[in-house]
């Protein structure tokens, strides 16, 4: 008898919690923003925040938007830093949901911390500006997304000051990201001519009209185009404008597809201003109501879904001495299921034993708040004395791995060269940290007499940060020396395969911290010369090897996968 009450109040706080975990998931929405320096991002960034109640860090936004203007783009990263740890991931709430915008850095030069950063959203924002409409870092940006059928909410900015026609930028979207777009408002003129907002599938307008505080007025409920109570409220010339685009569009097959939003293939465009918060709100309620909540992730162990009971979590980024006066190092970590509870023990299986979460920060603002608890999608801060590196997984149950995080492909190398050998000590040290937080690839030379490390990254800025930070943080002198090198593969082989390999001169035989064998090659007719002569060799980009950016060393093997 006893036993049944019990199983019965087992069965019902099981109940409970599995409630209570879809009802937490469900509300949740880690996203993103993607553009091009100057679209608009901070400004939209401030006026959501605004929205979701979290006025005072609007204001820190900003701040820290001022403070990257500096002299150049790598001392923009350094003074990042010291802020960044307020804005790494943003949390707000807005008509009961909950809403996690992890930062990426606003710099020209692409990183490979944005990108790991865009494989911890759920969703994406892709800001851009009307009169310029797609540029080059919304396209790179862009490609990480689709790559992953990231579904994204598109917002074109600045319709205040005079854009380009939104047929044409519609137009640049599909035709330049082979993305479907569908618009979701239209706008009614723009630049001193506009006036506001036409909401397609509400069939309202929203009108735009310039004051001092910039709040969007009330939407004039219009259920017809040829409601006269429309055709008075606007300029005829826009009004005939607006009726043409409104039949066109119709005929143009152009309508939101959920499904396809979600997969990646179609992306929802709305207009506005943000500065003059304008379409923003309305633009919020649609990242609520559209963009997808937690979903499920791979992992070695088969799916993981969000309401799992299981906690899991993933390391995507780390950071080391973001105040310079304590020598700390923060680890971020995506909640992937259950629930995350302060001082939890979880297992860490790239070490093989149980580590203790405790001192889990929320970082949000100036203050580091400490987390009780949280659930799939959010992001906590937990101070990282060299337990974490990225990519790391941990689970309150049966150990296991999410899918590695890719390597990029490097582009660039460079010989790192430690200036004073005295302090090689110092400079060891730096080195390991960089790498543990992936801020740079580093390979070192085979056959040659010099046993310098050389580094491996996507963009040269890559470079400077290595310098500067091994200047700033471990009073290290070195340089980097360019090397003429442009690509590399990975090799996967045995020793007997390797026996009959034929290597260009001028190609450079190198070893990942792994051991893998890297070969760095002059130009691509040189690459290809080396893969057609060596059939029985696996060569491999970067992305492509199969290991991530944990344990140097554990996951050594030189055969093939
Ligand atoms: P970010 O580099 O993408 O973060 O861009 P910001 O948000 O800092 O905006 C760049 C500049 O554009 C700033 O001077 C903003 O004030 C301005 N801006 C942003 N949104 C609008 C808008 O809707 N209308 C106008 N006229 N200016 C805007």
């Amino acid at each position: 008898m006893v036993e049944a009450v019990e199983a019965q109040n087992t069965a019902q706080r099981a109940g409970q919690i599995q409630e209570l975990f879809h009802k937490e998931v469900a509300r949740r929405r880690t996203f993103a923003i993607i553009s091009h320096p100057d679209a608009g991002k901070t400004t939209l960034t401030e006026k959501l925040l605004l929205y979701g109640g979290a006025i005072d860090q609007a204001g820190a936004v900003r701040a820290r938007k001022h403070q990257r203007q500096a002299v150049s783009d790598w001392m923009a990263l350094e003074q990042e830093r010291g802020i960044s740890i307020t804005s790494t991931v943003l949390q707000f709430e807005y008509q009961g949901h909950l809403f996690n915008l992890l930062d990426t850095p606003g710099h020209q030069d692409f990183s490979e911390d944005t990108y790991r950063t865009l494989l911890a959203v759920d969703s994406a924002i892709m800001v851009l500006d009307g009169a310029r409409g797609i540029e080059p870092q919304t396209r790179k940006l862009f490609a990480v997304c689709r790559k992953q059928n990231l579904p994204i909410l598109t917002f074109i900015n600045k319709l205040d000051l005079p854009a380009r026609d939104p047929l044409e930028l519609l137009d640049e979207i599909e035709q330049e990201l082979s993305i479907r777009a569908a618009p979701m408002n239209w706008p009614i003129g723009d630049g001193s001519d506009f006036q506001g907002v036409y909401d397609l599938p509400g069939r309202q307008v929203l009108r735009f009209e310039r004051t001092a505080h910039g709040k969007d007025r009330a939407p004039v409920a219009v259920t017809d185009l040829d409601d006269p109570v429309l055709e008075a409220m606007i300029r005829p010339r826009a009004y005939a404008r607006l009726r043409d685009d409104v039949e066109l569009l119709a005929g143009a097959g152009a309508e939101f597809d959920r499904a396809a939003f979600l997969a990646g293939e179609l992306t929802p465009v709305y207009f506005g201003s943000a500065a003059n918060n304008f379409g923003v709100e309305p633009f919020l309620t649609a990242l609520r109501e559209l963009a997808p909540s937690p979903g499920v992730r791979q992992s070695n162990q088969g799916e993981v879904a969000p309401t799992d009971e299981q906690f899991t979590g993933y390391v995507f980024k780390i950071q080391a001495n973001m105040d310079p006066k304590h020598r700390d190092c923060m680890a971020f970590l995506r909640i992937c299921s259950g629930r995350f509870i302060k001082d939890m023990a979880v297992n860490h299986p790239r070490l093989g034993r149980t580590v203790r979460m405790s001192r889990p920060h929320r970082l949000f603002a100036r203050e580091r708040e400490t987390v009780e608890e949280a659930f799939a999608g959010d992001v906590i801060g937990l101070s990282n004395p060299g337990i974490f590196t990225i990519g790391d997984t941990v689970s309150s149950g049966d150990p296991l791995h999410f899918a590695p995080i890719p390597r990029f492909q490097p582009e660039q190398f460079a010989r790192l060269r430690n200036l004073n050998m005295a302090k090689y000590k110092q400079f060891n040290k730096g080195l390991e940290q960089l790498l543990q937080e992936a801020v740079i690839q580093v390979l070192y030379p085979i056959d040659s007499a010099r046993r310098e490390p050389i580094l491996a990254a996507v963009g040269t800025l890559q470079f400077d940060v290595v310098v500067a930070r091994l200047a700033a943080e471990y009073n290290v002198e070195a340089t980097v020396e360019p090397l003429p090198y442009s690509g590399a593969r990975w090799v996967l082989a045995d020793d007997e395969q390797l026996k009959d390999a034929v290597w260009p001169a001028q190609s450079l035989r190198t070893r990942d911290p792994q051991g893998h064998l890297v070969v760095l090659f002059n130009s691509p007719w040189e690459m290809n010369y080396c893969l057609e002569k060596n059939p029985q060799l696996d060569f491999r980009e970067a992305s492509d090897v199969g290991v991530s950016w944990a344990a140097p060393g554990k996951e050594f093997s030189n055969r093939r996968a």
